[in-house]
């Protein structure tokens, strides 16, 4: 890696799962001036990441100094009898870490963003345990890709040209020496990348899985068509599954959370392990934020568990439906919020927002966001992987090191030392 003036080389882009690793970042003074070898979005995450910032700390929409919004923090925190800690998924491990800290010591809940995006993915390989690989693992090796309820094009733009169309060792040739399928209930606009569509009809995700299981492991069905697709096509596309050399799958929300939810992932999870008996599969979920891969790894190393961890008698319990941030809102049982890196009241379902609208909420986002419109106490952050360095996982648990490129605005820190800075104080006034 060289770095020559202001030329930034071999940065992870901190958008999206993939945290693609390559991006060339250029700087003029304090102002980052171009990117080469992001996509769009990643352009517009650099290039624009000035925009709509919050600047500085605010208490019931006055600002203030970040003193005095940590010391109003701290009384919301203190007065709690049940406070919610949500987010994660968009800040680095360090600021994770400090997050589980502080859950800990006041006895809160804790919740990442997998909660609403591949928590079934986590509670299936709970069940059935995890044939998985390396993005880099698929592309020198794997000639079948399927993409199953994900559509990359939009939501991980570098997916294809950057992990899947690019040779390898063993895939010379990606366009003839590599097949690319989707399978998904639209036809989106991955459907115009990949060599092969199939459309299944919504929410039969579940009875496809199980037939391709069936008919994987030889048996033979009565029925003329399962999802809207006929047997003699599954059969078709059983074949083809078994007779890949390396075979991936990558699954996304579609799959997740659409009719059977983790129990979608726990078929999947054993469709590969049928194909294995076969030949060599491997499954990879589509993680949406760039660090949700981290935050479920930073709270399993920390607490034991992924994601909705309990610390209210003192140690750690695990309870996704219990002590997750919807459940929790909706039920109306949290009575604070201290939401880092996530924009609850844009994602959540109408009834968690409605009660979020009525308990203090403590906010830490480096942008103004519609948490911010509520949220009592607002303090600005630093962007990780920009303005300050830390620790990000990769969609397929790469760990990676973020750079920081420029200075912070003035005043402004990151995430894990905001976080530092209340766990000080409520030591202090918890003595
Ligand atoms: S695909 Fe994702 S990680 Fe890669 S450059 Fe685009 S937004 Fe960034």
């Amino acid at each position: 890696m060289t770095e020559a003036n202001n030329i930034f080389n071999a940065v992870p882009c901190t958008f999206c799962g993939c945290l693609c690793d390559d991006i060339i970042i250029e700087v003029d003074g304090n102002r980052i001036v171009k990117n080469t070898n992001g996509c769009a979005i990643s352009k517009e995450r650099f290039i624009g990441h000035a925009e709509n910032r919050c600047l500085e700390p605010t208490v019931s929409g006055k600002t203030v100094s970040l003193e005095k919004a940590i010391e109003r923090a701290v009384e919301i925190i203190t007065s709690s009898k049940r406070l919610l800690i949500y987010g994660l998924s968009s800040t680095e491990n360090d600021a994770q870490r400090e997050a589980y800290r502080l859950a800990e010591l006041t006895g809160s809940v804790v919740d990442n963003t997998t909660s609403v995006c591949h928590g079934p993915t986590i509670l299936g390989a709970q069940e059935s345990g995890e044939a998985t690989s390396s993005l880099a693992e698929v592309r020198h090796r794997s000639d079948l890709v399927i993409y199953w309820g994900a559509n990359p094009a939009a939501a991980h733009p570098r997916h294809i040209p950057h992990y899947i169309r690019q040779p390898g060792e063993y895939i010379k040739d990606p366009k003839n020496d590599r097949k690319i399928w989707l399978i998904d209930i639209r036809e989106t606009t991955t459907a115009r990348m990949v060599d092969r569509f199939i459309r299944i009809e919504p929410r039969t995700d579940l009875e496809v899985i199980q037939t391709l299981r069936a008919l994987i492991r030889g048996h033979k069905l009565d029925v003329s068509q399962v999802g809207g697709i006929s047997i003699a096509d599954l059969e078709e596309i059983a074949i083809a599954m078994k007779s890949a050399k390396y075979g991936t799958l990558f699954f996304g929300l579609g799959l997740t959370q659409s009719w059977g939810r983790h129990r979608n992932i726990d078929a999947a999870i054993r469709l590969i392990q049928d194909l294995n008996a076969h030949t060599k599969w491997g499954l990879l979920p589509m993680r949406g934020h760039y660090n949700v891969s981290g935050a479920n790894k930073t709270s399993t190393w920390v607490t034991g568990y992924p994601y909705a961890v309990d610390f209210a008698r003192g140690y750690p319990r695990f309870s996704p439906g219990e002590y997750t941030a919807v459940d929790m809102l909706a039920r109306g049982e949290a009575d604070a919020l201290l939401n880092i890196a996530a924009d609850p009241v844009a994602h959540f379902p109408r009834s968690a927002v409605s009660h979020l609208t009525k308990i203090p909420v403590i906010n830490i986002d480096p942008k103004i966001n519609m948490t911010s419109q509520v949220a009592e106490v607002n303090i600005p952050a630093a962007i990780a992987g920009i303005e300050c360095d830390g620790a990000a996982t990769r969609m397929d648990g790469l760990p990676l090191y973020l750079r920081k490129v420029i200075e912070p605005p003035e005043g402004v820190i990151p995430d894990r030392d905001i976080l530092r800075m209340i766990i000080k104080s409520l030591e202090k006034v918890m003595k």
